[in-house]
This record gives structure tokens, C-alpha cells and sequence, in this order.
């Protein structure tokens, strides 16, 4: 089977092939279980995936949510970013969003963004032209997710579901490539011309 992304080499549309597979349930046959092994060769570890109607439903190990060591980015926001994916794959949207947001302030934080408040923060790096044009629309839908508020009634957790968990996620993913592995890799490819030459 075609695998999105496999959970240990990160490869996307990785080719697997099948070792194991058998019903969870003899009597409903819903849920299959399966042990496949990725075929990138300088992965072929094995996966665990639980399919239903030949549609995939969960894989084990989940996403390592490992952002690449070469790239300079703090290890606050290494350590939180995974959390949030770890906590998004296991179902935990609320503890995903509380995550994501403390990424995200982070982040925007280190691109001079000091406020308080995630949504001023937001509201700042949008106005300072920081966060770039495309990126704007979904960032003032983030921004009604709100801030994380001092008496638990305050931070709009009780609206998470597994959909605006996965895009905040996703929205920081974009970040941290924008503000962090473009530059990286602009470095990258400068240094490979001057030792060219
Ligand atoms: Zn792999």
C-alpha cells in the first residue's frame, strides 16, 4: 500500500509492503490490522496500520513530529511543535492547541513580536508586513482561537476539535518552514556557491 508519510523516515507517498494483516474483529470485519514495512531502503522499518474499509485510520508508531537538526530553530520550539503533533495524533486536540499556540507565540516572539497576548501578536506581525500576505487570511482565523486565558472559562478550549487542532498545527508547520528553513536553505545554497568557487 501507498502510505502518506511514513512515521519514521517522514518519506511522503512512501511504497510499503504488506507482512502482516488480520480482522480485529472476526465477526464485524471492520477494522483491519496490518504490519507493513516501508520501502524507502534506507528506512524499511515496520508500521503498524489499522485500516477500515481499506481506508487508513491510525498508524503506529504516530508522526515523530522531528523537525530536521540541521535547521537552526530553538529547542523550545523543537520540544513543543512535537508535543503538539504527538498530542494531535493521540487524540488530545485540547492539549494540541495549548501546544500549538505556545509554538506559535514563540515564534512570532522570536520575529520580534513581544505582546502578551497571542492575538496582538498576531494583529502585529500582519500589520509589520513580518507574517507574509498569504499567510494572513488564515492567521486572523487563528486569531479568533483566541488566547489562553487565566480562569479556564477564558481560553476557548471547550471549541476544539480535531479540525481547527489539526490547522493550527499545520499553520505553525508552515511558519517555522517560512521564518526558519527557507533561510536555512537560502544559507545553504549561498555557501555551496562561494565554496564553488
Ligand atoms: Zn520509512
Amino acid at each position: 500500500m501507498l502510505l502518506d508519510k511514513c512515521p519514521h523516515c517522514e518519506t511522503s507517498h512512501v511504497q510499503t509492503s504488506p507482512r502482516f494483516e488480520e480482522s480485529f474483529d472476526a465477526e464485524t470485519n471492520e477494522l483491519v490490522w496490518g504490519v507493513i514495512r516501508c520501502q524507502n531502503p534506507k528506512c524499511h522499518r515496520l508500521i503498524l496500520v489499522v485500516t477500515s474499509k481499506g481506508i487508513v485510520q491510525y498508524i503506529y508508531p504516530v508522526g515523530s513530529f522531528q523537525l530536521d537538526p540541521k535547521v537552526n530553530i530553538s529547542q523550545e520550539i523543537r520540544d513543543d511543535f512535537r508535543e503538539a503533533g504527538l498530542c494531535l495524533s493521540a487524540g488530545c486536540y485540547k492539549a494540541s492547541m495549548v501546544m500549538s499556540r505556545r509554538v506559535l507565540q514563540r515564534c512570532l516572539k522570536e520575529q520580534g513580536a513581544s505582546q502578551r497576548q497571542l492575538v496582538d501578536a498576531i494583529d502585529y506581525v500582519m500589520k509589520e508586513g513580518i507574517l507574509r500576505k498569504p499567510f494572513h487570511k488564515v492567521a486572523t482565523e487563528i486569531r479568533q482561537y483566541g488566547n489562553l486565558g487565566a480562569h479556564p472559562d477564558d481560553d476557548q478550549l471547550v471549541n476544539v476539535n480535531e479540525k481547527n487542532a489539526k490547522q493550527v498545527l499545520d499553520f505553525v508547520r508552515l511558519l517555522i518552514h517560512d521564518f526558519y528553513e527557507v533561510p536555512a536553505a537560502a544559507e545553504n545554497l549561498r555557501q555551496e556557491r562561494e565554496g564553488s568557487k
